[in-house]
């Protein structure tokens, strides 16, 4: 990759694999850790994992691979624009939530209470674990052996203690330094991918309607320019139209904001980017519309009622899986019980958090339906 700007992450900065390998030929290093995630078992199973809308609720709503494909999509056009390690990017984007448990945040929720006596459950470290660890592909090493930059832009955030155990890809969080800006950027355009296509499942489900989202400053801003430029646009078009809109102001806004804040900063390299603050960001204002927005989500969405009966289900299950294997390891399939005998509870997560929705479901039936076939 040519021309990419002096505090890029490159292959000559990059502190590499933790295991030495040839190099790839035809292909980055970092096109080589892409092509190792997507062809990773966790991340085929990102296509039956809820991002809102339980999978078997329809077809057309977003799961967590077409999120995390939308996430890679926005991530790579920002970076290109910056002439960041658009690669990077792309693989921090597509492993982001490799360690995301069934059922969506209510999922994680439901996992993280069962493990708190045991170290908690968070799903950006899973994502890590998964891509260190859990993969089974290699012969000469667990995980996929992906480099030193990629496994920081999965590692979004950690506490004290869990960074303390991880070493070096968490050292940043005990000296206070920052990550590249590909992993600050990987960041934003998961929250510009979700919020963005939560309005849209939102209002394709009807659990949300255009007149609610007309008090939303930046969607009422959007829809009023679609709407003077097309004035007979109605329906699933009028919403296409205003949420392309919003994406494009925030993925310019946020390549402007942030080429201001590395100009001020006066960052010249990969270490300057380090030593800053934070340097991709939003506006003031869009940073203010984005707060709005996100409350109003939360407000009406991620609590309404339908969603919150299945939050409940959900974590109904993960909570009776969980109690089961705990209180008989034998329950747990073999592979799971030999791999993992020193730490009992975190093998169960692993086996937890690495089910898509219509497993756990099916899993749920396996152990407590008493029915004849
Ligand atoms: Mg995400």
């Amino acid at each position: 990759m040519s021309n990419l700007a002096s505090y890029a992450v490159t292959e000559k900065n990059s502190r590499g694999r933790l295991i030495k390998e040839t190099g790839p030929t035809g292909r980055s290093e970092f096109q080589r850790d892409r092509d190792r995630i997507i062809h990773s078992t966790a991340f085929r199973r990102l296509e039956y994992k809820t991002q809102v809308f339980v999978n078997h609720e329809g077809d057309l709503f977003r799961t967590r691979l077409t999120h995390s494909l939308e996430v890679a999509q926005i991530g790579r056009s920002i970076a290109r624009n910056f002439h960041l390690n658009e690669d990077l990017v792309e693989a921090i984007s597509l492993a982001h939530d490799l360690g995301h448990t069934p059922f969506g945040h209510a999922g994680q929720d439901a996992l993280n209470d069962c493990m708190l006596g045991y170290g908690g459950f968070e799903h950006n470290l899973q994502s890590l674990r998964v891509v260190d660890v859990l993969e089974e592909r290699y012969a000469d090493f667990d995980g996929l052996n992906l480099c030193f930059e990629t496994r920081e832009g999965i590692l979004k955030h950690a506490a004290k203690s869990n960074a303390e155990k991880l070493g070096e890809v968490a050292a940043r969080f005990l000296n206070n330094k920052r990550p590249s800006l590909e992993a600050q950027l990987a960041n934003f355009a998961d929250e510009i991918a979700y919020n963005n296509h939560d309005v849209d499942d939102g209002l394709r489900s009807g659990l949300l309607t255009l007149e609610q989202l007309k008090n939303v400053s930046i969607f009422s801003r959007h829809l009023d320019v679609v709407t003077k430029r097309y004035p007979k646009l109605t329906g699933r078009r009028l919403v296409h139209e205003t949420v392309r809109s919003m994406i494009n102001t925030l993925a310019t806004d946020l390549t402007q904001q942030s080429q201001v804040n590395i100009q001020n900063a006066g960052v010249k390299l990969l270490s300057d980017v380090h030593e800053a603050t934070p340097l991709i960001g939003f506006s003031e204002e869009v940073k203010r519309e984005q707060q709005e927005l996100k409350k109003f989500l939360r407000d009406n969405l991620y609590q309404h009622y339908r969603v919150v009966r299945m939050s409940n289900k959900a974590r109904h299950t993960i909570e009776r899986l969980f109690d089961s294997f705990n209180s008989n390891i034998k329950l747990l399939p073999t592979q799971y019980q030999i791999k993992f005998q020193q730490e009992k509870q975190q093998a169960i997560a692993d086996y937890i958090a690495g089910m898509t929705d219509r497993y756990a479901i099916r899993e749920y039936r396996r152990l407590f339906a008493i029915e004849l076939e």
